[in-house]
This record gives C-alpha cells, sequence and structure tokens, in this order.
C-alpha cells in the first residue's frame, strides 16, 4: 500500500535546522510498501531552514495557532502545508502516515506546549489533526512494532 511518511524521516534535509535523518524501520518498511514522502512546512511554503514554531495553547480564529519563536504568526503556512498532504493523501489512497514525532506539522499525540522551552502536551500537530480528520491511521517513528506489523 502508499503511506505517507514525513520527508525527514526519509533522509530529506528538511527540519527547521536543515537536517533529515533516517530511520531503519521506515528502510524495512519501504521494501513492503511503497512510502510517500511529505514535508506539511515546506509544502506550506516555508523556507529551510527556517524558525523554529510552536503551536499555542490558547485556540485562535481557526482553532489554531502558530508562532515561531521569533513571534511571527505562521498558522497560515502550516494549514496550506497540512491541506498538501491531505490531497497528497488522497492522490495516493493512503490509510496510514507516518509522522515525525512532537512536531508542530506531524506530531501525533504529544506535541510542543508553546513555550518554546522544550516542555509538551497533549496534542496534535497542523498536518497530523487534517490527516486524522479524514480518517488516517496516524503513527510516529518511535512506534516500531506497529510499523512492523504493517
Ligand atoms: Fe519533518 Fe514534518 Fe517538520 Fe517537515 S514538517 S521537517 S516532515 S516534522
Amino acid at each position: 500500500m502508499n503511506i505517507l511518511v514525513s520527508a525527514c524521516l526519509l533522509g530529506i534535509s528538511c527540519r527547521y535546522d536543515g537536517r533529515g535523518g533516517t530511520c531503519e524501520e521506515l528502510q524495512r518498511l519501504a521494501e513492503r510498501h511503497h512510502l510517500i514522502p511529505v514535508c506539511p512546512e515546506c509544502y506550506g511554503g516555508l523556507p529551510t531552514p527556517r524558525p523554529p514554531a510552536e503551536i499555542l495553547p490558547e485556540d485562535g480564529e481557526s482553532g489554531i495557532r502558530v508562532v515561531t519563536r521569533d513571534g511571527a504568526d505562521v498558522t497560515a503556512q502550516y494549514i496550506k502545508g497540512g491541506q498538501a498532504a491531505v490531497e497528497l493523501a488522497a492522490f495516493f489512497h493512503c490509510t496510514v502516515a507516518i509522522l515525525k514525532s512532537r512536531s508542530p506539522a506531524c506530531g501525533h499525540g504529544r506535541i510542543h506546549d508553546g513555550g518554546f522551552a522544550g516542555g509538551m502536551r497533549d496534542g496534535d500537530g497542523v498536518a497530523a489533526r487534517m490527516l486524522i480528520e479524514r480518517g488516517l491511521r496516524i503513527l510516529n517513528e518511535t512506534q516500531t512494532e506497529e510499523i512492523r506489523r504493517l
């Protein structure tokens, strides 16, 4: 099957700090499934490298507000990137996505708390939330047992 995957887990250097990584479990998964890379932050039009961003705990007009450490509001870019991820998932008929943990775009279950001090809270990144709303099952790269069972 086609599985949507955060591009920075597939060796693409698209993280905010200009880095990326590889994940052994995903390399094995690529032998059995087609992995479709997506970087919602890049698809939203943000440059690489870029200032780190976090989702503020209070809701904005659209139900979410994302700001950089410098205070710039990048909510629109995160929503645009999330929409691109949803479109890609629909185009490739993906029912599962494996997304980078803790990211304000890709994180699922636990994300940074908006204080830019390393704190965490329950919640989903913008793209992860939009994909969940479309019915996708979301895993992150630390869920190796679940990935092995795909
Ligand atoms: Fe990785 Fe997702 Fe951040 Fe892009 S938006 S760098 S894919 S965690």
